[in-house]
C-alpha cells in the first residue's frame, strides 16, 4: 500500500453578516480539507486550522516526501515531513499543514484495518461527549450585549449544559456581556469567556476577579500566546480556571505553558497541533502535570470527527466514580459547509453528540457539497 497524490479541497462561503473575535474579523468562512489518496483506492480525509490557501501551499510542498510512503507508517511520515522543514517549520502553518495530513493517514489505517481511530488509539472510554456551544462573536451592525444574551439562552433551549462567550473587546464592556449573559441563562448552564488574546494581564487580572462571582468554568486566552509569564500571572492573580493552546503547536510548543502551569486547560487543535499523533503525545504531556486537555475545535465536520475519535479515546483523569468527562467545543456560528461535507451529520442531541465507531473517522464525504462550496479559483 502506497499514498499515490494528495489533494486539497478549498471551501468558503461569504458570510451576509461578518462577526469579530477580540483577535479575528470573519465576514467569510474558509477551510481546507486534505485528501490523502492510495493506490488500492483508499481514501483518508484531514484538516487543516487557518488560511485555506496559505495551508494548501504547505501541504503541496509536503507532497515531494509524502507521495509513495506507505500511509500504515504514521510516525515515519510525521517525522519525515516535519524533518523537511524544520529549518523554516517547527510551528504555525508547517504545523497546521501537518496536521491536516496526519489525520487523513488516520482516517486511512482505521479504514484498512476496519476500526475506528478510537479503537486504534487504544479503546473507546465513551460513545457520546457533552457539547458546549461556542458562538457570541461581535456582529455587524447589532446590540452586542443583547445579542449575546438571546444567543445564550438559545442555546439552553436547545439543550446545551454549557456555553462560551467572547470577550477581549473592552473590559466594562465585557463585564456587562457577562453579566447579562448570566443573567439569561439562569443559574444552571455552565459558562466559560474566551478574550482570544484581546487583554494586556492588568486587564485580564481585572476582568477576572469581577467575572468570578458569575460562575465562570474557564478563562480562555487572556493574553497574547507568546506571553507566557503573564498567563501565570494571570492565572495566580484571579481565582477563575485559566484555558489555551489553541494556537501552541507540537509537544515542544506545550511544553513550557504545560510544566510551568501557565495554564489550568490545554486545548490542543488536532488540525493545528500536529494532528492526532501530536495531540496524543500532548495530552500524555499535560497528565504529567495534572492539567485537564479540552481540544479546541473551529472546522467542518471532518475536524469535528476527529475530535470526537480522539475524545473517545481519553484516559479519565483523575479516576474516580464519575470521571470528570471530556467536552466538544461546537461552533454555533454560521457555516452552511460545516456540516454539509458529509453524508453523517456530526449534530447534536440535546447538547449531546454520539461519536460514530465507523472505521476511520467515522464520515463519508459528500463530493458534491465540496464543488458547492469550493472556493473561488480553487
Ligand atoms: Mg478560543
Amino acid at each position: 500500500m502506497k499514498i499515490a497524490s494528495i489533494r486539497t479541497h478549498l471551501l468558503e462561503h461569504r458570510l451576509e453578516t461578518a462577526f469579530e473575535s477580540a483577535s479575528m474579523r470573519f465576514d467569510t468562512r474558509a477551510h481546507v480539507l486534505v485528501e490523502v489518496i492510495c493506490d488500492d483506492g483508499t481514501v483518508g480525509w484531514g484538516e487543516c486550522l487557518g488560511p485555506a490557501r496559505a495551508n494548501a501551499a504547505v501541504v503541496a510542498t509536503y507532497a515531494n516526501w509524502l507521495i509513495g510512503q506507505n500511509p500504515l507508517e504514521h510516525e515515519k511520515i510525521w517525522a519525515t515531513l516535519y524533518n523537511a522543514l524544520r529549518d523554516q517549520g517547527q510551528r504555525g502553518l508547517t504545523i497546521t499543514a501537518l496536521s491536516g495530513i496526519d489525520i487523513a493517514l488516520w482516517d486511512i489505517k482505521g479504514k484498512h484495518f476496519g476500526a475506528s481511530i478510537s479503537t486504534l488509539l487504544g479503546g473507546r472510554f465513551r460513545d457520546s461527549v457533552r457539547a458546549y456551544a461556542t458562538g457570541s462573536f461581535k456582529r455587524d451592525g447589532v446590540d452586542r450585549i443583547e445579542d449575546n444574551a438571546a444567543e445564550m439562552a438559545g442555546h439552553r433551549d436547545a439543550g446545551f449544559h454549557a456555553c462560551k462567550i467572547k470577550i477581549g473587546f473592552d473590559p466594562a464592556e465585557d463585564l456587562h456581556v457577562i453579566r447579562t449573559v448570566r443573567e439569561a441563562i439562569g443559574p444552571d448552564m455552565r459558562l466559560m469567556i474566551d478574550a482570544n488574546h484581546g487583554y494586556t494581564a492588568t486587564e485580564a487580572i481585572r476582568v477576572g476577579n469581577e467575572a468570578a462571582e458569575y460562575e465562570i468554568d474557564w478563562f480562555e486566552e487572556p493574553v497574547v500566546p507568546e506571553q507566557l509569564a503573564a498567563y501565570r500571572e494571570v492565572r495566580a492573580r484571579q481565582p477563575i480556571a485559566v484555558a489555551g493552546g489553541e494556537t501552541w503547536h507540537t509537544r515542544w510548543g506545550m511544553r513550557e505553558p504545560i510544566e510551568t502551569r501557565a495554564v489550568d486547560i490545554i486545548q490542543p487543535d488536532l488540525c493545528g497541533c500536529g494532528g492526532i499523533s501530536e495531540a496524543k503525545r500532548i495530552a500524555d504531556l499535560a497528565s504529567l502535570h495534572g492539567v485537564r486537555v479540552v481540544p479546541h475545535v473551529w472546522g467542518t465536520a471532518v475536524q469535528i470527527a476527529a475530535a470526537l475519535q480522539f475524545m473517545a479515546a481519553m484516559v479519565p483523569d483523575p479516576v474516580r466514580g464519575k470521571p470528570l468527562e471530556p467536552i466538544l467545543e461546537f461552533d454555533r456560528t454560521h457555516n452552511p459547509f460545516r456540516q454539509a461535507v458529509t453524508t453523517t451529520p456530526l449534530e447534536h442531541q440535546n447538547g449531546i453528540v454520539h461519536i460514530p465507531d465507523a472505521p476511520g473517522l467515522g464520515i463519508e464525504i459528500d463530493r458534491d457539497a465540496l464543488k458547492e462550496y469550493r472556493m473561488k479559483d480553487a
